[in-house]
């Protein structure tokens, strides 16, 4: 699995559509300071489901829409759109036969949140369902951001237990075992 491009319109800084393309494995992205480096990490959380403004670092979910500059007014909707190589099957469920695998989330200033896969309208559960036991997700060890290794190694024994059961690819059996159980 690889992230292949990332599709950002309306999302934060990123008013003008704007692909982001990674085409190896390695990939870098550098700027100034406020150029909208960190933008882009958050659009990735952001798609992946993160539900919690504070963690994209905003005080509420259609803080991540673009909210007017000195020269363009605010607009009504952000959106984004992860593309990933899926060619070794990683991405799991029904998805795993698929070469590529798109996954999209929309937002408008009333609220309505979207999601998509491969074009087609979703929800949000089934996003992070693909994504688990992969390491990818919006609170996965797959993003470290700043302060994350400080906040690591002062986590309390069962948060950090989270990180390792995803490591060892035991949260998506856990997942299953409370939907069975809450049905
Ligand atoms: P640094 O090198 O300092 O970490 P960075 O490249 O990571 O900077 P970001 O934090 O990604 O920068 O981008 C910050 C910019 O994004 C700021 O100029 C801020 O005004 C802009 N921004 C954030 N949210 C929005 C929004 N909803 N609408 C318009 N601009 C926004
Ligand atoms: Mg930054």
């Amino acid at each position: 699995m690889r992230l292949k491009s990332i599709k950002l319109a309306g999302f934060k800084s990123f008013v003008d559509p704007t692909t982001v393309n990674f085409p190896s494995n390695l990939g870098c992205v550098v700027g100034p300071n406020g150029c909208g480096k960190s933008n882009i990490i958050d659009a990735v959380r952001w798609v992946m489901g993160e539900s919690s403004a504070k963690n994209l670092r905003g005080e509420n979910m259609t803080d991540v829409i673009f909210n007017g500059s000195v020269n363009r007014k605010p607009i009504g909707q952000a959106s984004i759109e992860l593309v990933f190589d899926n060619t070794d099957g990683t991405l799991g469920g029904e998805y795993s036969r698929f070469a590529e695998i798109a996954t999209k989330r929309r937002v408008t200033r009333d609220g309505q949140s979207d999601y998509f896969l491969n074009g087609t309208k979703c929800r949000r559960r089934d996003i992070t369902d693909i994504f688990l036991g992969t390491g990818l997700g919006p609170r996965s060890y797959s993003i470290i951001e700043q302060g994350m290794i400080s906040r690591l190694i002062e986590s309390k024994p069962e948060e950090l237990r989270v990180f390792i059961e995803e490591a060892a690819g035991i949260s998506k059996y856990k997942e299953r075992r409370r939907e069975t159980e809450n049905r």
